[in-house]
């Protein structure tokens, strides 16, 4: 038997390596938002990418709020973020955190620091340790406050703690090395003092630990062995390697990073997309044309074709941007034989066949998806009267259109040969109608075999379909001119989203939110999860069929 080759990303090398070599006896990965805002598809890879390997090693995935930040922070994404990253698939079982529940532990850690005579209160102004802090050619100056006593310094962060220094007066500095080449080493601040409230921990804290010295403390306390994050803490890792070590953890985490995800042409930075939001050019932060991960749910997208994206996108250290074509190629990849194919006529135009007896109806029974029996199938009405798309029709026909014209005969889906004989158009010269007649003889199954036609056209019923608006997105950037355009606003495409009043067969009034279709010769279709009222369904086109997507070759 051939054996499969499982290649593995760089981060299971280091993870292989240091389980071979005893580093860590078990895997812990954790996932750590700010909750300043909604997750988009870049925090999917993350969250996929801790997750799975969590899941590879029989490790564990560890959820964290990072919210050492009383500033930006709200409940509301607290509450938006767990709900995608269930969504997800992403299990942190009974281990949910917030930072803030360690505001004391970090505190002592602080303490200790002080203790050992590496960290020390400096006075100076945010504008002076700006200044002191010298530059990436030049080294900086020591503070005139770095040899404080260590007494000095746990009275004064005492202090700092009980509320009696004015904010930005004094800070806690850790001590490490001025001359520092790398600027995060130069005595970071790792404590300020902020009169502020927060939602976890209201008025119990008036100083607040810094991102750099937080972030690893967090890891260690919860036993994180491999902290991964994205490119941009490189130059961090010597100081969350300082602050595991000094603060005396005995299995320190161990920083990993990786590119992050970005896809050309789309939009997920939270400056420009709250400002969508807020000058209602879209419809919330899950506006099915933004890639939140709140927006491609409610788009039709599914949590497995996210994780083949990923999967597709793959993890490295080398800045890149992947197509959001490729995201529409998982999606239709993972729908193609899970949903039903159900005709809907998007842009209608009746259709009469004259020579089916009027009055007289038949039900054709009509697989569900022909590649997946499994989906069974369901009875169509048929009858004199139809709707077909509009395109489907021409007067005068260029070459190679094989669908109705004058004389031509094609098929319709699941039913009959039906040949145009005439049509009507209204006073200003727009068709309304096409007369065909049909030939009883042809219908689908019956295994006629006389001649052959090149087109198949789908329809519905007229007696029998539903109305249903249908939404159809493009990229709200207009990708022709590029994201931005120069005074740094988006350039926005003005036809991102076209609503149709379609005709639907009527199985799917019944719809219910989050419910997908494939509609024939047209795309992939959600029910809106918003918008839609129990019978009155209203739909999202997740994607059409075609693409010019390739997938590369292995
Ligand atoms: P901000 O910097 O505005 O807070 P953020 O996207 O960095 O935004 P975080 O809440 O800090 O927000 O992100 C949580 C995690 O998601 C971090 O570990 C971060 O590295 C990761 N992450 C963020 N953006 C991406 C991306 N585009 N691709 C992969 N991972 C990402
Ligand atoms: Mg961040």
């Amino acid at each position: 038997m051939e054996q499969e080759i499982v290649s593995k990303n760089f981060i299971e090398q280091m993870i292989d390596k240091d389980l071979e070599d005893g580093v860590y006896d078990a895997v812990c990965t954790r996932f750590p938002p700010e909750p300043n805002g909604y997750l988009h598809i870049g925090h999917a890879k993350s969250i996929l990418l801790n997750y799975g390997i969590a899941k590879k090693y029989h490790g564990k995935f560890n959820m964290r709020f990072d919210d050492t930040n009383p500033t930006k922070e709200k409940t509301e994404f607290v509450e938006s973020i767990k709900e995608d990253i269930q969504w997800l698939g992403a299990d942190w079982e009974d281990r949910l955190y917030f930072a803030s529940d360690y505001f004391e532990k970090m505190y002592e850690a602080a303490v200790t620091l002080i203790k050992k005579g590496k960290a020390y209160v400096c006075d100076l102004t945010a504008e002076e340790i700006r200044e002191y802090r010298g530059t990436l050619t030049q080294p900086g100056k020591e503070s005139p406050y770095r040899n404080r006593s260590v007494e000095e310094n746990l009275q004064l962060f005492e202090e700092m703690r009980k509320g009696k220094v004015a904010d930005g007066a004094r800070v806690l500095r850790a001590k490490i090395d001025m001359a520092s080449s790398n600027m995060n080493m130069r005595d970071p601040v790792i404590y300020r003092v902020a009169h502020m409230h927060h939602h976890n921990t209201g008025d119990t804290w008036c100083i607040y630990p810094m991102y750099d010295f937080a972030h690893p403390l967090e890891d260690a306390f919860e036993g994180v062995t491999h902290s991964i994050c994205t490119l941009e803490f490189e130059d961090h890792r010597p100081l969350y390697d300082w602050v595991v070590r000094e603060v005396g953890f005995e299995q320190p985490p161990r920083q990993i990073e990786f590119a992050k995800l970005y896809l050309t042409n789309v939009v997920t930075g939270k400056r420009y997309i709250k400002k969508l939001v807020e000058e209602g050019i879209v419809d919330g932060w899950d506006d099915p044309r933004l890639v939140s991960i709140a927006a491609l749910r409610r788009r039709g997208f599914t949590p497995e074709s996210i994780q083949m994206f990923v999967d597709l996108c793959g993890v490295s250290k080398a800045q890149s941007s992947a197509d959001y074509a490729m995201l529409e190629y998982c999606v239709r990849e993972d729908l193609k034989l899970k949903k039903s194919r159900m005709m809907a006529v998007l842009d209608p135009i009746k259709l009469i066949i004259d020579n089916y007896p009027e009055g007289q109806t038949e039900e054709l029974e009509v697989a569900n998806n022909l590649e997946n029996e499994e989906l069974g199938s369901r009875k169509v009405l048929f009858g004199r009267e139809l709707y077909i798309e509009r395109e489907d029709f021409m007067e005068i026909p260029p070459k190679k259109y094989f669908r109705l014209f004058p004389g031509n005969e094609v098929r319709l889906m699941q039913a009959y040969f039906v040949k145009c004989e005439s049509f009507v158009k209204d006073d200003n010269g727009q068709v309304t109608e096409i007369h065909c007649t049909y030939d009883p003889e042809t219908k689908c199954g019956s295994g006629f075999t006389g001649r052959k036609v090149k087109g198949t056209i789908h329809w519905v019923s007229a007696q029998e379909a539903v109305q249903a608006e249908v939404r159809l997105y493009e990229n709200i950037i207009d990708e022709e001119k590029g994201v931005y355009n120069e005074d740094g606003s988006l350039n926005l495409n003005p036809n991102s989203l076209t609503v149709k009043q379609a005709y639907l067969e009527p199985d799917l009034k019944q719809a219910k939110p989050y419910d997908s279709f494939q509609f024939v010769r047209n795309g992939y279709y959600c029910v809106d999860a918003k918008d839609s009222r129990e019978g009155a369904p209203v739909f999202n086109r997740i994607v059409s069929l075609k693409s010019s997507f390739k997938l590369p070759k292995a």
